[in-house]
């Protein structure tokens, strides 16, 4: 039997993952800060331990000796709200850095056979993500790094660290940069959920005829990756030889209007759209508006030659699961 440990796997990614290597017969052990809010754990895995990852000593604990895989998920992250208004800062990059620089040390030491690293597309340089029509993603153009935001420069940096430790202790490493990844179990309330679940979320919660505030502009472009979709590509991505850093996200691009739009639709409600932004929202939040860059899709060019493999991502199908997920949270 194979044996996986999921760290961070009492989070939306991580429990998904979980429960898929669960059901292909892995030994699957979980190791997080908190329980799994939206699955019972022996739904997911064989053993859940609670323990806080920045602690080497619990990761010493947790990782065992010839593991045959090792999914390093855990990190202090959230959506716009959480990690583009800087009051997170030093919290996002002092708990992450933490966990990954235990995490790759314990590996190594534990002869740990393949470990996988979530990194993210908040990695990105700024001056390339300036035109919403036209973002660049390519793996390849992450340098000269300019990232906009701590949660992306600490990624950065771990990126590097299990980079380092793949060159200098062998440590066969598989790096991703997720690009918004959504759907059901994952944060939907209390200011860390991203924003398709913030947008099903107040459409769930709104009345026919209301409305609901969308932040910025609304022309802001994304691609949002259905969970299925991110699981199959990460079982796809440790299946090859590839260490990374590839993309794992979608190529269809959205603006926030039109997700929101999508959600409006889904819910078969009449609801307007109202954009707060600037000093009106700065006079209702007490920050300014976390936007984010204008434009982010992945580029899926490099995961295709490397892996050979694509996501089909059906961005309304997700929606509409998500949907159905959420509303029965803000409606039962
Ligand atoms: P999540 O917040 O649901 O999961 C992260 C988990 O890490 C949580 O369960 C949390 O309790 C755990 N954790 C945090 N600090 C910990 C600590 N000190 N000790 C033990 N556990 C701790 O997030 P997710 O959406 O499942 O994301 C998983 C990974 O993928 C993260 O590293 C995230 O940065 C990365 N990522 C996610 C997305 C996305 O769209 N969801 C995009 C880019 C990158």
């Amino acid at each position: 039997m194979k044996t996986a440990i999921i760290l961070g796997g009492g989070g939306f990614i991580g429990g998904h993952l979980a429960k898929k290597l669960k059901s292909e017969g892995y030994h699957v052990k979980i190791a997080d800060i908190k329980n799994h809010e939206y699955f019972q754990h022996s739904e997911i895995c064989h053993e859940y331990i609670n323990a806080d990852l920045r602690d080497a000593k619990n990761v010493e604990m947790i990782i065992t000796e010839g593991t045959d895989e090792v999914y390093q998920l855990a990190a202090d992250m959230g959506g716009a709200g959480y990690i583009f208004t800087g009051i997170n800062d030093a919290n996002v990059m002092h708990n992450s850095a933490l966990i990954n620089i235990n995490v790759v040390y314990e590996a190594v030491r534990k002869g740990v056979k393949k470990i996988f690293y979530s990194s993210s597309a908040c990695i990105y340089p700024d001056y390339n993500q300036t035109d919403p029509a036209n973002p660049n993603c390519e793996e390849s153009s992450a340098y000269p790094a300019n990232p906009d935001s701590e949660y992306g420069w600490e990624k950065l940096f771990s990126e590097r660290l299990f980079l380092a430790f793949n060159r200098n202790y062998n440590l066969n490493v598989r790096i991703a940069r997720f690009h918004n990844i959504f759907g059901p179990q994952g944060t939907w309330c209390g200011g860390k959920e991203k924003s398709p679940a913030a947008m099903l979320r107040k459409v769930a919660e709104a009345v026919d005829g209301g409305q609901i505030e969308v932040w910025g502009d609304g022309s802001q472009t994304r691609s949002f990756l259905y969970i299925d979709d991110c699981i199959e590509a990460i079982l796809k991505f440790m299946e090859s030889e590839f260490h990374g850093p590839v993309n794992i996200g979608s190529e269809k691009m959205v603006t926030i209007n039109e997700l929101a739009e999508m959600a409006i639709k889904i819910s078969g409600k009449s609801i307007k759209i109202n954009n707060i932004n600037g000093q009106e929202f700065f006079s209702k939040y007490g920050f300014q508006c976390p936007v984010g860059v204008k434009g982010r899709k992945s580029n899926n060019s490099l995961f295709k030659a490397k892996i050979g493999w694509q996501v089909n991502p059906d961005l309304y199908e997700g929606m509409k699961k998500t949907y159905s997920w959420i509303d029965s949270l803000v409606n039962k």
